[in-house]
């Protein structure tokens, strides 16, 4: 876990930016254009972690100026140059790793058992695997070009590990970024960015504006922009779809999600409690691609439920910077009030609210493991993403049921499937409508595997050599000049 030196590297790290961040734009970090900042809080205590720059169209405009300057020379470099840049900053991540886990444990709430074991690790992962495509794009893709540069708008929920999703394909395919966190968790991008200089990353090629929903629809609007890569909610993706039709803009979204988690009676059902605890409670449930509906075959309902409560019991919810906290604070107030509305509406529903009697810390935005047994599949909570700790169980007797069940959703980004019987698995994942189906596992992923969704979900895929299409396009442009191989 994090020794007293790495909290107190986070606390020297804060108090060195106590003035304020700026925005980082052509390899500097500057002042807001209009001077306006905004408070980070950590949800943890309720208390400001940092000042941030709100990104007004003055500061896009000119991180968009920037990455275009630097957009041609970027993919003129020879890929084997492009790939020597995302090693190094692979490398540098995994140099710093402690100091990031520390951050975005701050930041977001995470247990730091998560962010030093799963996101950070990812990140550094994720800049290795796309080092090796930089090198390999020219050859796999002929007759592709970069698309140019690249609006990037991420969620809170992880948020270096979604900058490093969108930055690290963008890059390899030789295109420049104008990339904005989102307003609760913008700490560990500024940090990336202090790590690119650190790299020796050419200015421009990455730039990051902070600010909230408003700098996000500038970088949407600009019209130098080719491309926005966006992940978050499905109505902020709607918007964007709607703001981009009739531009010429390439368009890739990750939205929200409803994944079911299906247990049949010949499943190893101490094994499917812990996937469960891993799709559902892992980050607070605050992940795009939780199993948040529980369909268990009817005749081992009761053995699964009776299991996972006593699962749930253990769950230790507390201060997310001790290594042995299960379940950190809930990112911020207005999710946190979002999740007990939705909490409440489940109860007068008709179905059984199920949550552990242990008192919760004060003073951060905590709440606990809920179960909701007997949920109707057509009432609210099983329907919206509720997108905290909040499972929604409900049986089926027949598979031909549990794959009705499962595709009766508006979403379709995952889903995970628990039988020992490995036909009835493979049979049953083929007809589920979700962009990843995980076999007696749940929520693994890997830089090299394509991963995104169907209907409201979104488009466009993130990994491996799939993710690289949304950052090139086809064809000859008189001017563009083509990726050079090795
Ligand atoms: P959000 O849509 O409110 O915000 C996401 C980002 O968009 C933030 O940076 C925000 O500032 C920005 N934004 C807000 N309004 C904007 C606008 N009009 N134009 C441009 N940008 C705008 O979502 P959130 O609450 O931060 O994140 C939670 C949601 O994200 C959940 O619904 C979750 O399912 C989804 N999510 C999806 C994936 C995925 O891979 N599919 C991953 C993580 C999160």
């Amino acid at each position: 876990g994090p020794s007293p030196e790495d909290s107190g590297i986070a606390r020297d790290w804060l108090a060195r930016h106590e003035a304020g961040f700026g925005h980082f734009i052509d390899g500097k970090f500057v002042a807001p254009a209009e001077g306006g900042r905004f408070e980070v809080l950590n949800p943890a205590t309720s208390k400001p972690l940092a000042q941030v720059a709100q990104g007004t169209a003055k500061d896009v405009d000119a991180a968009v100026k920037a990455a275009r300057r630097a957009q041609k020379g970027w993919a003129a470099l020879p890929g084997s140059e492009r790939a020597r840049h995302l090693y190094a900053l692979a490398r540098h991540v995994q140099r710093r790793e402690r100091l990031l886990s520390v951050i975005e444990t701050m930041d977001n709430g995470k247990p730091i058992r998560e962010s030093r074991d799963i996101d950070i690790p990812l990140v550094a992962r994720h800049f290795y695997h796309h080092a090796g495509w930089a090198s390999l794009v020219e050859t796999e893709f002929p007759g592709y070009r970069p698309v140019g540069v690249c609006g990037q708008i991420i969620p809170w929920n992880f948020p270096l590990l979604m900058l490093a999703w969108k930055v690290a394909p963008a890059l390899a395919a030789g295109n420049t970024v104008v990339l904005k966190p989102a307003e609760f968790t913008p700490l560990t991008a500024l940090l990336f960015a202090e790590i690119a200089q650190e790299a020796g990353l050419p200015p421009g090629v990455l730039n990051i504006v902070t600010g909230d929903g408003a700098t996000g629809a500038l970088i949407v609007d600009h019209p130098d922009v080719d491309k926005i890569a966006f992940t978050g909610s499905t109505e902020v993706g709607r918007r964007i779809r709607e703001a981009t039709a009739g531009t010429g803009k390439k368009l890739s979204l990750e939205l929200g999600g409803k994944s079911p988690f299906i247990v049949f009676d010949d499943a190893d059902l101490d094994a499917a409690v812990e996937g469960v605890v891993d799709s559902i409670w892992f980050n607070q449930g605050q992940v795009c691609c939780a199993g948040s509906r529980l369909l268990v075959q009817e005749s081992v309902a009761d053995r699964m439920y009776d299991k996972l409560k006593r699962r749930m019991a253990t769950l230790r919810v507390g201060d997310p910077l001790d290594k042995s906290t299960d379940m950190g604070p809930i990112v911020a107030q207005v999710q946190l009030d979002r999740i007990k509305h939705y909490v409440e509406l489940g109860k007068t529903e008709g179905a059984a609210c199920w949550q552990d009697s242990a008192t919760l810390p004060k003073g951060g935005l905590y709440f606990p493991p809920t179960l909701f047994t007997g949920a109707e599949p057509a009432s609210t909570i099983a329907q919206d993403e509720i997108f905290g700790p909040v499972l929604t169980a409900s049986t089926f007797r027949t598979p031909d049921e549990a794959v009705s069940l499962a595709n009766n959703s508006r979403y379709g980004l995952a889903a995970s499937v628990w039988s020992e019987t490995v036909n009835q698995a493979l049979h049953v994942a083929a007809r589920l409508k979700a962009g990843v189906v995980w076999i007696n596992c749940a929520n693994m992923f890997d830089a090299a595997v394509g991963f995104g969704g169907y209907r409201e979900s979104g488009f466009g895929r993130e990994g491996g050599r799939e993710g690289l299409y949304e950052y090139l396009v086809a064809g000859w442009e008189k001017d563009a000049p083509a990726l050079k191989p090795v």
